[in-house]
């Protein structure tokens, strides 16, 4: 794989690449890649040719919220999809989210409740355990034995942290991958904690993990897609951000409207959208199953 250091046995769970040609590693989807060494953790680090990315994040098995997610994507020019991670946890359909993202997405980074789900959950809330050990019992169900192989394959393969060009993509924050939150208010409150979070960020840092869209600047300040014109963020070059483009299954800023967004990197933008969905429908789905406490569909209805 052309990775000074790194075994192969790393590299083949921090690299789900489901449309790579294993013969060619410098080829991905048709963009040429050039794999450099990173040096603090052996992942890919991919020179790509810049192009519009759909970012999707914190699904958290909500059917509903991806299909009108992915249905709005497809309307508009895009050249691939990425997940932020957490497709699992939480909502009442894993299985078909996870199929779903590995049929769409180029690849999904490793979530907190993706991570809960296959291994264990860690500091996980009463109700989101009872959800992992649920969602973990879902996919263990599958019959079919080499789809439920494919799934945990793909499932293997999420990756804790990758980067492409200018931008690291962890689900929670640079310096922990897996289980930081970098909330709105610490751009106010925490300024300790941005400076040393931006100072494990190269240029600019792709998160999901709060649910919450916006971006962080190193000033440090947040600002919220309603902040921006045209609900657009440009990227001025100086100093470093941090994006997250918000949750698509269980969004937490009081707008209970599907959340994602597209990164340009030719137009150096990144614009936010919201999205209605059947949020009925999944709550019903949730009450339905006693394993999911009624309010993982109450919180769904109010956006928190
Ligand atoms: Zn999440």
């Amino acid at each position: 794989m052309g990775i000074t250091g790194a075994s192969p046995l790393r590299l083949d769970i921090l690299s789900w690449q489901p449309n790579r040609r294993p013969d060619c590693p410098d080829h991905v989807d048709g963009h040429r890649a050039l794999q450099v060494r990173f040096p603090v953790l052996q992942v890919e680090l991919e020179q790509e040719i810049p192009v519009r990315t759909a970012l999707v994040s914190d699904i958290h098995g909500n059917l509903e919220a991806l299909n009108v997610v992915l249905d709005d994507i497809d309307r508009r020019t895009v050249d691939r999809i990425i997940s932020l991670g957490d497709i699992l946890g939480y909502g009442p359909d894993p299985v078909a989210c996870v199929d779903l993202v590995a049929e769409r997405c180029d690849w999904s980074l490793m979530g907190n409740h993706d991570y809960g789900a296959l291994y264990e959950p860690t500091n996980f809330n009463a109700a989101a355990e009872q959800a992992a050990y649920w969602t973990r019992a879902q996919l263990e169900l599958e019959e079919d034995e080499t789809a439920a192989a494919q799934r945990w394959e793909i499932l293997g393969r999420l990756r804790v942290r990758t980067s492409f060009n200018d931008f690291l993509c962890v689900h929670g924050s640079p310096r922990r991958p897996i289980n930081e939150y970098i909330f709105p208010e610490d751009a106010i409150n925490s300024p300790v904690k941005m400076k040393q979070l931006f100072e494990h960020v190269p240029q600019y840092c792709l998160v999901g993990h709060t649910h919450v869209p916006g971006v962080f600047t190193d000033e440090p300040d947040f600002y919220g897609p309603e902040d921006m014109d045209d609900r657009t963020w440009k990227f001025t070059g100086e100093g470093k951000c941090i994006v997250n483009p918000g949750s698509v299954g269980q969004p937490r800023d009081l707008d209970p409207r599907s959340s994602y967004a597209i990164l340009d990197e030719d137009a150096k933008t990144v614009e936010f959208f919201r999205l209605e969905y059947d949020i009925d429908a999944v709550v019903k789905k949730i009450y339905a199953i006693p394993e999911l406490t009624n309010w993982l569909g109450d919180r769904l209805i109010e956006g928190r």
